[in-house]
């Protein structure tokens, strides 16, 4: 039986009481399609409820009168996330974001768009490029995450190897603190140095210290339509050293993702893009410079590939081809689930040891007898190998050898000055690394810093820190 905290119900009678117009789910089918996000294998609770809110003053109420019945909070974005931060939590409400999408205001003479956190990257993406603006942050589930969901990881993408991740896109933030509190922070200046950094540190906390009610994030012009290119390589290996040797070059790509053979293979029966079936890893490469500048760094970035090695480089012919691509790129984890139960890791190394960390996953397929496909941003050294498992045969041997190579690839990174987490955070998923990877004094500092900001351990307990 699992331990509930808090009055639940004296806690929706409330909330019922106190905000009459807060879309609540209590159905238990709307509850239960709340219990997981992309993590199905890890547990995870039934909520208690589920709360839509659609403004600040309403999210600051629930938080209120959650600390009043001693129920814990999920925040929750689309549910897209890998580490379980947005799973249920048994007896605990979920706030879920879905229903706070406005769009507050975009500023050309700032450059940054201030908006809810509940709206679509994709969404957003699209109402600033109206505008002749670009949002950078790209996560590669952009057109279902949201960006509350993005700051709660500080997801990155493909194309931080050039603009930086969701935190350095982020100049202002509204949140609510665990007390109720609600406290703005940053805004529209660039350089602003008033006190502790508050903002990198709430960016990336997987709801456990504060909840985002509103960002102002940082714009750029419109990019130029990218060159895109495709190298295809002989082993695994030399697409790793063709990614040193672009950052070697001083090239500063757009796009610099990997795949390897099973995940070509897996991409290309699902799209259909005529990829080399037969390399061993593929790299797309891509430049958004202006003018000529983008076709001599593709011209280099060729160079490079083929002295490492490439065996076929091949230019897309236009910018739908481009774009076919790089969607083929971006559903490589769904065309890896269409052939198993896929867990999709997440592990970063120095750039310059991308070839060592792709040769220590191939040894751990073998060593472990599991099948790996390598996908990611390797241009970032931020690499997804991904653990398939057959379906029919998820028996206890297969989950023993799948735990166990896990186990390798966390080794492995942190062997090589890596992290256990690039971009999808430690959640529910990896909190057993985090003192292994940052060492028992910083693991106590976050700890002193979740006590002071949330005494109470209200928000996502559990998550993060153990
Ligand atoms: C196919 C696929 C591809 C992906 N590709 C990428 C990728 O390229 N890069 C990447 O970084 N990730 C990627 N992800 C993971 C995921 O999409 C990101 O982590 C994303 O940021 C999660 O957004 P979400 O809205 O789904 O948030 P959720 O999963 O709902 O929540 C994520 C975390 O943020 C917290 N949170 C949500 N909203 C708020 C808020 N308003 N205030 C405070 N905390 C909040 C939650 O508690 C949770 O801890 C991918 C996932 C899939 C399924």
């Amino acid at each position: 039986m699992t331990d509930v905290r808090g009055d639940g119900p004296a806690l929706l009678r409330a909330i019922g009481a106190t905000l009459p117009a807060m879309r609540l789910l209590t159905d238990p089918i709307d509850r239960e399609s709340h219990r997981r996000d992309e993590t199905a294998y890890l547990p995870a609770g039934l909520p208690l409820a589920v709360a839509l809110p659609e403004t600040t003053a309403e999210v600051a109420e629930l938080v209120r009168l959650c600390g009043e019945h001693d129920v814990p909070i999920v925040p929750r974005g689309a549910g897209t996330g890998l580490s379980g931060g947005s799973a249920g939590i048994e007896g605990a409400l979920t706030i879920a974001f879905t229903r706070m999408t406005r769009i507050l205001e975009i500023d050309r003479g700032n450059l940054t768009v201030t908006t809810q956190p509940g709206i679509v990257n994709a969404d957003l993406k699209a109402a600033v490029a109206a505008e002749g603006l670009f949002y950078a942050p790209d996560p590669a589930s952009y057109e279902t995450c949201t960006i509350g969901g993005n700051l709660g990881t500080n997801a990155g993408g493909l194309c931080c190897i050039k603009y930086g991740v969701t935190r350095d896109a982020v100049l202002g933030l509204e949140v609510v603190m665990a007390d109720a509190t609600v406290l703005r922070l940053g805004g529209k200046n660039v350089k602003d140095v008033a006190g502790y950094g508050l903002i990198p540190l709430l960016v990336g906390s997987q709801g456990t210290l504060a909840l985002v009610t509103e960002a102002t994030l940082r714009l750029r012009p419109a990019p130029p339509p990218r060159a895109t290119l495709l190298a295809f390589f002989p082993s695994l290996e030399a697409a790793g050293e063709a990614v040193s040797g672009l950052t070697a070059a001083g090239l500063g790509p757009v796009t610099l993702e990997l795949m390897d053979r099973f995940t070509i293979r897996a991409v290309d029966d699902m799209h259909r893009l005529g990829l080399d079936r037969d390399a061993a890893a593929m790299l797309l490469v891509e430049s958004d410079l202006p003018g000529d500048a983008a076709a001599a760094e593709i011209a280099a970035a060729e160079r490079v590939c083929e002295a490492s090695a490439a065996t076929l480089v091949v230019r897309a012919a236009d910018a739908q081809e481009a774009e076919w691509l790089r969607q083929g790129r971006r559903l490589a984890f769904r065309a890896l689930e269409a052939l198993g139960a896929a867990r999709m890791e997440d592990v970063g190394v120095p750039r310059s040891r991308v070839p060592e960390m792709l040769r220590a996953i191939e040894a751990i397929a073998d060593r472990r007898a599991v099948t790996i496909g390598t996908f990611g941003h390797a241009g970032d050294g931020n690499l997804h190998p991904t653990l398939v498992l057959d379906r029919d045969g998820e028996d206890a041997a297969a989950i023993e050898r799948l735990e166990a190579a896990r186990t390798d690839l966390y080794e492995a990174a942190l062997a090589l000055g890596g992290t256990v987490t690039g971009e999808h955070g430690i959640g529910a998923a990896r909190r057993d690394w985090l003192v292994r990877q940052r060492g028992e004094a910083a693991v106590g500092v976050m700890r002193a810093i979740k006590r002071a900001l949330d005494p109470r351990d209200l928000l996502n307990p559990g998550r993060v820190l153990a």
